[in-house]
């Protein structure tokens, strides 16, 4: 498949990994928005939150199990911000679904 993250995923493309476990990978994005920028994903490709169902949404609780250990190992005791963006109007650009763990400074209060 030609997927960026799969292909980070299976080592195939190199990347800084921070955590891995059997479900989720995570590395730090490549063009960092705030002082710690790690990329959470599910291993399996997922398009988007939008693809989520019962069937694998095993692999996003996964990953917000793991949320909270990247925060401690990256030093994010004073809060974090996790962001997925879906589709176009969400300005997603690789379609494989990641949650973005930004920290280690104050955040903006803007959303959008
Ligand atoms: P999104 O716009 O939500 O789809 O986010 C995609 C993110 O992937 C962006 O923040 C990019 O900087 C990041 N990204 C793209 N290619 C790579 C890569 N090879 N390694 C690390 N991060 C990447
Ligand atoms: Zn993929």
């Amino acid at each position: 498949m030609d997927c960026i993250f799969c292909k980070i995923i299976a080592g195939d493309i190199p990347s800084t990994k921070v955590y891995e476990d059997g479900k989720v990978f995570a590395f730090r994005d490549i063009n960092p928005q705030a002082p710690v920028h790690v990329l959470v994903v599910p291993k399996e490709h997922i398009p988007s939150a939008d693809f989520i169902t019962a069937e694998n949404s095993g692999n996003i609780s996964a990953v917000f199990e793991a949320v909270p250990k990247i925060a401690a190992a990256e030093g994010l005791t004073n809060g974090y911000r996790v962001i997925n963006n879906c589709g176009e109007d969400g300005c997603q650009s690789v379609k494989h679904i990641h949650f973005h763990l930004l920290g280690g400074k104050k955040l903006s209060e803007k959303m959008d």
